[in-house]
């Protein structure tokens, strides 16, 4: 398998198997995008999109944002796809890996931790003015 150079986008339920070369596909149903790697080594990448992991832009091209490190492939790519092209940049190192790997575990942990219930002013309000009626 060559190099990918391009992709398209297209918008699925499910992932097709296999998926095509030179598609990213996203799935609404389950907020996640896939394709398979630009190097030409044919892995399938699954990236889950959310706020604090990756997000398409669609503009007419497609765009996959941030890059993919693909820490867990043998090729170990490491790229953008910008409106549809491959932006490629620097493998990262063996510690870069594990930087990455625990940055993003940080990220979705972070968004994991429920946020500690703020006072309602307008609960208290009505706590305080039922407890004032009933002396
Ligand atoms: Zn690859």
């Amino acid at each position: 398998m060559s190099r990918i150079e391009h992709y398209t986008a297209e918008f699925v339920e499910s992932f097709p198997t296999p998926m095509q070369p030179g598609i990213l596909y996203v799935s609404t149903s389950y907020s996640t995008a896939g394709h398979i790697c630009p190097c030409g080594c044919g892995c399938e990448v699954v990236t889950k999109l959310s706020p604090v992991r990756w997000k398409v832009t669609f503009d007419g091209e497609v765009s996959l944002w941030p890059s993919v490190a693909a820490t867990g492939l043998p090729c170990n790519s490491h790229y953008f796809i910008t409106r549809g092209g491959i932006d490629w940049h620097r493998k990262l190192d063996v510690g870069e890996m594990v930087e990455v790997r625990a940055a993003d575990q940080r990220a979705v942990e972070a968004q994991r931790t429920p946020a500690p219930p703020a006072p309602s002013r307008w609960w208290t309000r009505l706590w305080r003015w039922s407890d004032r009626s009933g002396r």
